[in-house]
């Protein structure tokens, strides 16, 4: 299937004009425009404000310098172990298994992070394997990236083998954007290996709005459901996207429909090139509290904020 790759190609591919064409070419040039058509598909055509295309769309705000800002606003340089391992949180490692996104969402915290270096590829898988299995303390790992589902049937496969002949790791975890973004990459192999593995395993997907989730994605969810993978979704308050408790609401109910349970609302990482989606704390604690008023509490999701150095997200 297509995938969108340029600036110019996704202001013709959603039928807008942009005022500052020169703008949203630097901005793809720092960070470079992805976008597959099974997204865009859901995008209504000629909107600058769709709230699918405003997180995909190189803008001139990108380029704005804001002093709160910072290239490593979760301390994620600090974290890494060894090559391709996070290791923030008591109990639980995440794996960086690849540098590539299906997607690539501007507001991203990691527009920055040097993947290239940094991920479990080739050699570096078993320096990553080592590490986990001589620490006993840790219980849960979590496969990450950049997008774990980036990566073939058998190279998940070969990783989570390994992983499950550990004898002190009692969970799985798979955090992906794919399902939502790119649902066809869920094919009869990827669900093969999800029954196959033996340990309980939940997959953390992340949607912003519930635009994202069409006829396609709805089966797609149904079909990982079916195979007891329990599914949680992350989502980033964005200004101008989701910042409404109507949307949030309207998204935690299309969640509930596929069978996904609200996990996180995460505020913005204060990353270089994405302080136009933030929203300020006060705003973010209302919107929870009218959420509550609405919603079962199974349905709101948690307002976290990740800052370096804590031992866990920060509930705001
Ligand atoms: C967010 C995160 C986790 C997972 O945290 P949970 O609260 O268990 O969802 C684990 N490791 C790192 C490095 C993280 O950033
Ligand atoms: S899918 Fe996740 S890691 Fe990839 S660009 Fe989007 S926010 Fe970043």
């Amino acid at each position: 299937m297509r995938t969108v790759r340029d600036a110019t190609s996704l202001h013709k591919a959603a039928g807008v004009t942009i005022d500052d064409e020169q703008a949203s070419k630097h901005a793809h040039e720092l960070f470079a425009t992805r976008v597959p058509q099974a997204f865009l598909d859901r995008v209504a055509p000629g909107d600058l404000n769709d709230p699918l295309l405003m997180q995909v769309l190189p803008q001139a705000q990108e380029l704005v310098k804001d002093a709160r800002s910072s290239q490593d606003p979760v301390g994620d340089r600090d974290a890494i172990k060894i090559d391709g391992v996070l290791h923030k949180y008591q109990g639980r490692v995440l794996l960086v298994t690849t540098g590539a996104c299906a997607i690539h969402c501007r507001y991203c915290f990691r527009r920055h992070f040097p993947y290239s270096d940094s991920h479990i590829g080739g050699q570096r898988l078993q320096a990553a394997m080592n590490y986990i299995k001589d620490d006993s303390n840790i219980e849960e790992v979590i496969l990450s990236g950049g997008d774990p589902l980036s990566l073939s049937n058998a190279q998940l496969e070969n990783i989570t083998q390994q992983l499950c002949s550990i004898g002190h790791l009692k969970r799985l975890r798979i955090h992906t954007r794919v399902p939502v973004v790119l649902p066809d990459r869920v094919d009869d192999g990827l669900v093969d290996w999800l029954n196959r593995i033996p340990l309980p395993t939940s997959m953390v997907i992340h949607a912003n709005h519930a635009n994202e989730i069409d006829q396609q994605v709805t089966s797609t969810l149904h079909r990982l459901y079916e195979t007891g993978t329990l599914l949680f979704n992350q989502s980033v308050l964005l200004k101008g996207i989701n910042d409404s408790v109507d949307s949030l609401s309207a998204l935690s109910q299309r969640l509930f429909e596929c069978r996904v349970i609200p996990y996180y609302l995460h505020l913005l990482d204060q990353v270089e090139g994405a302080m136009h989606f933030n929203v300020d704390d006060h705003t973010a604690r209302t919107l929870i509290t009218e959420l509550r008023q609405t919603l079962p509490g199974y349905l709101v999701p948690k307002l976290v904020r990740e800052n370096p150095g804590q031992k866990s997200k920060t509930p705001i």
